[in-house]
């Protein structure tokens, strides 16, 4: 159970909280054409700062901690890097960079349409790298203790 009272609490929420934006944002760049991976890219770099300020001035600047937000930077950029056709992912079933089956999970009835869409699209295998480094983040060991939230 998350002790509420523990002093690092509220700053173990907060870095829970740019690693989901981090994480949601990642799903995005993996079937994003073009230039709109480095947008989503861009949408998540403040995070990445957040991170690494909250290692810094809250979590005593450990160098685990540190490595793995650069390695999680890193592996971001590799998968804005990775290319493809830039045909319009939206109608595709397999990932334009990998060609691997796309994921979907969840739905949602955007306003004023009579159909669902899935609430989440991504490729698992371009993704595989970083939600293992974002797992080792969360961690007590090399981030930021986030196992019970
Ligand atoms: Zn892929």
């Amino acid at each position: 159970m998350f002790d509420m009272d523990h002093p690092q609490s509220s700053h173990r929420f907060a870095a829970y909280h740019q690693i989901a934006l981090v994480h949601k944002f990642a799903y995005a760049i993996s079937l994003s054409t073009g230039h709109s991976r480095r947008d989503f890219y861009d949408i998540i770099k403040p995070a990445i700062i957040a991170l690494m300020w909250l290692n810094e001035h809250r979590f005593e600047n450990r160098k685990e901690i540190h490595d793995t937000i650069a390695a999680v930077d890193q592996e971001l950029l590799s998968l804005v890097a990775k290319t493809h056709h830039g045909q319009y992912v939206g109608e595709l079933t397999n990932c334009p960079a990998c060609d691997a089956l796309i994921t979907e999970f969840g739905s949602y009835k955007p306003h004023g349409v009579d159909f669902t869409v899935p609430e989440y699209r991504y490729c698992e295998p371009c993704l595989e790298r970083f939600a293992n480094l974002l797992e080792k983040l969360k961690s007590a060991s090399d981030g930021f203790g986030l196992e019970a939230i």
